[in-house]
């Protein structure tokens, strides 16, 4: 029987386990797993009911063929709603309908759960080694690479010492940053994503009556969801398009959207199931201007808030509790149990002094593999095993999630999911894309089995 070793038990190494087991009765499937709670990974793992599901429930079903898979588990749950497709649902609400449905897979005998952390991998013939933290080596003919998340990585300073104090928390996913708080101090939070908005929604319920920072290069914050429109689907206007001709012709049908009174966020939608299709035909370079241009329009307008929370946002705003700093943080300095940051504001271009009691590092998953200090991808990347993406946003590899190695390899023993593909299909991370992602690398690899 051959074996397929998953490294990484988030949602994308169980999806491809689901997949292989449901396709092949004559494989062993091993997920090796650190860190988090098996399927729930870094996303799944909280346990604030604040926390919601940035995608709706109609569109989190686990099963692409069964799309209301999620919202008829939710009503077996007693959960009511009129419009329960359009909700957002706590994200450990979600926690639980992935295990309940992975727990079915569990006593499986061709699933093994190994909780440990893989160290290296090495390749003999037509067999990898998987070497683990606990000191044992495992056996397998495939490999799917399910990383998932890293922590963001630190931000720029001339001086570094801060980041090793245990006022700075580099991980926003962990609840550590709310331990021993003191209320009335002030705290800064770089990153004004949707990390941001979960960090202050939490940071809140301990009574903090302090003063919130946030800071990000441009200052923006998510956009609320509003009501749910249609916009026709446009794509074919888009194909073979330049980034500017595609910039400029979604703005015509924002326009276009405004003058019939649909909103913009319904042509934003009309988009997303063809993203990965426009970014692949985008050059490097465009793509690179994407990155410095334009990501942040599409970051707010694509990534956006349930209108409740929104509204606590707008409110704290406008208390004074919650500050949004559009600008660069140059230094963040020790001072006694303190830091004191400059941050060379954007509009004035003058420096911005702050002094905090503890700062939250909310600037998303660190997705440049070179910076990476995770051994693993060190192993992997001096063997020429991965190799990191011209963009520098995950590793190399085809559409189809086929890693290259060397310099042109494309293998077809080796393969990768989720977050490690940015770099190649941008949009990667949310369920709707690695689900898909899982179903077409078990159908690769159990043609060829
Ligand atoms: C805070 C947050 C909220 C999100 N909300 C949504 C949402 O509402 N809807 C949506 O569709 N998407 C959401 N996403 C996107 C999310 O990334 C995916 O939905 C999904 O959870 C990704 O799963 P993953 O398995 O790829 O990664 P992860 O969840 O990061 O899991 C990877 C797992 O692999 C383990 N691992 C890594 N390396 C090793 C190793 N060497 N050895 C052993 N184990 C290893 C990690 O410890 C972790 O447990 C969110 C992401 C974040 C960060």
């Amino acid at each position: 029987m051959k074996t397929i070793i998953i490294i990484g038990g988030g949602l994308s190494g169980i999806l491809s386990a689901m997949q292989l087991l449901d396709i092949r009765k004559d494989i062993l499937v091993k997920i090796i797993n650190a860190s988090h709670p098996i399927a729930l990974g870094v996303a799944y793992s909280t346990n604030d009911p604040d926390h919601l599901l940035n995608v709706p429930a109609g569109k989190m079903s686990l099963f692409p063929n069964l799309p209301d898979h999620f919202t008829d588990w939710l009503i077996s749950k007693n959960y009511r709603s009129n419009d329960l497709a359009n909700e957002f649902i706590p994200r450990n609400v979600f926690g639980n309908y992935i295990t309940e449905v992975f727990n079915s897979y569990k006593n499986n005998k061709q699933l093994e759960i190994i909780d440990a952390e893989a160290t290296d991998v090495e390749k003999q013939t037509n067999k990898y080694s998987v070497f683990l933290s606990n000191g044992k080596t495992i056996a397998g003919e495939k490999i799917i690479l399910a990383f998932g998340n890293f922590l963001p990585s630190n931000p720029k300073s001339k001086s570094t010492s801060y980041f090793n104090t245990a006022n700075y928390f580099q991980d926003p996913w962990n609840p550590a940053y709310l331990k021993n708080i003191y209320k009335e101090n002030s705290i800064l939070l770089i990153g004004t994503g949707l990390t941001m908005v979960d960090c202050v929604l939490s940071i809140l319920k301990t009574g903090f009556s302090g003063r919130i920072y946030v800071v990000s290069p441009r200052g923006y914050t998510p956009a609320p969801h509003g009501k749910s429109d249609n916009y026709p689907d446009f794509y074919k206007e888009l194909i073979g398009r330049s980034l500017l001709e595609i910039f400029q012709t979604v703005r015509f049908h924002v326009k276009k959207a405004e003058k019939a009174n649909i909103s913009w966020r319904a042509v934003i939608d009309a988009l997303r199931p063809h993203v990965q299709k426009i970014w692949i035909a985008l050059n490097t370079k465009e793509k690179q201007q994407f990155i410095s241009h334009i990501r942040h329009i599409w970051g707010i307008a694509r990534h956006r808030l349930p209108v409740s929370t929104f509204n606590e946002i707008v409110k704290l705003k406008e208390k004074g509790q919650l500050e949004i700093i559009g600008g660069r943080i140059t230094t963040i300095e020790e001072k006694k149990d303190n830091a004191s940051i400059s941050i060379l504001l954007r509009k004035k271009s003058i420096t911005r002094e702050l002094i905090v009691s503890r700062i939250i590092n909310c600037t998303g998953p660190q997705i440049n593999y070179k910076e990476l200090k995770n051994e693993l991808v060190i192993n992997l990347l001096r063997k020429k095993m991965i190799l990191s993406d011209e963009l520098n946003m995950g590793i190399k590899t085809e559409i189809s999630g086929k890693i290259i190695q060397n310099s042109q390899d494309v293998s077809s023993d080796f393969y990768a999911i989720g977050n490690l593909l940015r770099g190649v299909l941008w949009e990667t991370t949310a369920l709707p894309e690695i689900r898909n992602q899982a179903a077409l690398i078990a159908q690769q690899i159990t043609e060829t089995e």
